[in-house]
């Protein structure tokens, strides 16, 4: 494993509901940065949240304090993606795993949401979840304040401020952020037409990184603003957005141009003369498929249907040759390497096999498209 594999390779920390939570090694950096930049401003007496200034602490006092903010940040971050997997759950979708990046987390679903409404849900069930634990902290942090524990009160503030940001941000109106899930819904809902929508909403995505990069970079250089810090994170998470945000648009345009070739398995093919009985001993358990083009010498004669099969009786396989039950070739069983995928899929759908042969300029079967081995596009 090379340096460059090596920091993303992720360990498993824990099992919440069933569903594992990763993390990987970058994820120890931000943490370490994180604390030292709290601990050391504590230290100083340099944190402010709003108009609330904190009062330096004890060295040991502010490493302490930084460690339980990072951890509690960092919960919280979890909260909000456990918040979606629960909430994904609830539409009957699975989650893989919740992982926890530098930038946040993720909740891997298994599948599409099917339906706008299931899509907002999810999309909605994180902001709203770091929304409530914003009101949480905030709520906490009076009776604290009222009692003088001004250090619980910055970590309750720093909390409360954390959740709020992170609420706010999520819901920017640019896929893959959760607002850009909910624009995406809209769309869908409105079009019925998810491609479109998630194109849409990956622009979206794609602005908003742009305006996060511009902005970092104003506050590095911009004069009386040298928040450095600020700056570099924002030009950070700008480019980790962008890049989501572009390959998401990038697959929905090649999506649109799927052809057959980029598809289709290897040809595999039975010769006319093969005997029924040789073919269901030898070759059909070989082969998870329900037809089978039949060809000799490349050129393709006719496809046999296992569907056709169930009608011949079990004393005529031995006498029965593929070429006298296949399907003689008609142009609902083969299409063009370069034909699209969609045209070949509702070829499958209606010819009755589920499948076609793909043929080349001089009738050579040069490959074979069977229903749902490809990989299904999104609707
Ligand atoms: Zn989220």
């Amino acid at each position: 494993m090379s340096v460059l594999t090596l920091y993303k390779r992720q360990i498993t920390v824990a099992r919440v509901y069933d569903i594992p939570v990763r993390i990987d090694l970058r994820w120890f950096v931000v943490f370490g940065l994180s604390v030292w930049l709290i601990a050391v401003n504590l230290a100083h007496g340099g944190m402010w949240v709003g108009s609330f200034t904190l009062r330096a602490v004890g060295d040991l006092t502010a490493w302490m304090l930084a460690v339980t903010t990072t951890l509690g940040l960092f919960l919280s971050v979890f909260g909000h993606e456990l918040s979606h997997a629960l909430m994904a759950r609830a539409e009957g979708i699975e989650i893989e795993e919740i992982v926890l990046h530098p930038f946040g987390g993720l909740a891997r679903m298994r599948k599409e949401p099917e339906s706008p409404r299931a899509e907002f849900r999810i999309a909605i069930a994180g902001p709203a979840a770091s929304f409530l634990f914003a009101v949480v902290a905030f709520v906490l942090l009076l009776p604290v304040v009222r009692l003088g524990y001004e250090a619980a009160a910055g970590v309750l503030m720093l909390l409360a401020a954390g959740n709020l940001l992170l609420a706010i941000f999520n819901l920017f109106p640019g896929y893959p952020l959760d607002g850009g899930r909910v624009l995406r819904a809209i769309i869908w809902g409105r079009s019925g037409n998810i491609r479109e929508a998630t194109r849409m909403a990956g622009v979206c995505g794609m602005l908003i990184a742009a305006i996060l990069i511009i902005f970092g970079v104003y506050m590095c250089f911009a004069p009386n603003f040298r928040a450095y810090f600020m700056g570099f994170w924002s030009v950070l998470v700008g480019l980790f957005l962008f890049d989501a945000a572009y390959s998401v648009v990038k697959h929905t345009r090649r999506q649109v141009q799927n052809v057959v070739s980029e598809a289709m398995s290897s040809p595999f093919s039975i010769e006319p003369d093969l005997l029924i009985s040789q073919f269901i001993d030898s070759i059909l358990p070989l082969h998870r498929q329900v037809a089978f083009p039949v060809a000799r010498q490349q050129q393709l004669h006719g496809i046999l249907s296992l569907e056709d099969l169930k009608s011949l009786p079990r004393e005529k396989w031995h006498l029965t040759k593929a070429g006298e039950v296949m399907r003689p070739i008609a142009p609902r069983f083969f299409v063009e390497p370069n034909a699209t995928l969609d045209y070949a899929r509702e070829l499958m759908k209606r010819n009755g096999i589920g499948s076609v042969a793909v043929v080349g300029k001089n009738g050579e079967l040069v490959g074979f498209l069977q229903n749902g081995t490809f990989k299904k596009k999104k609707r």
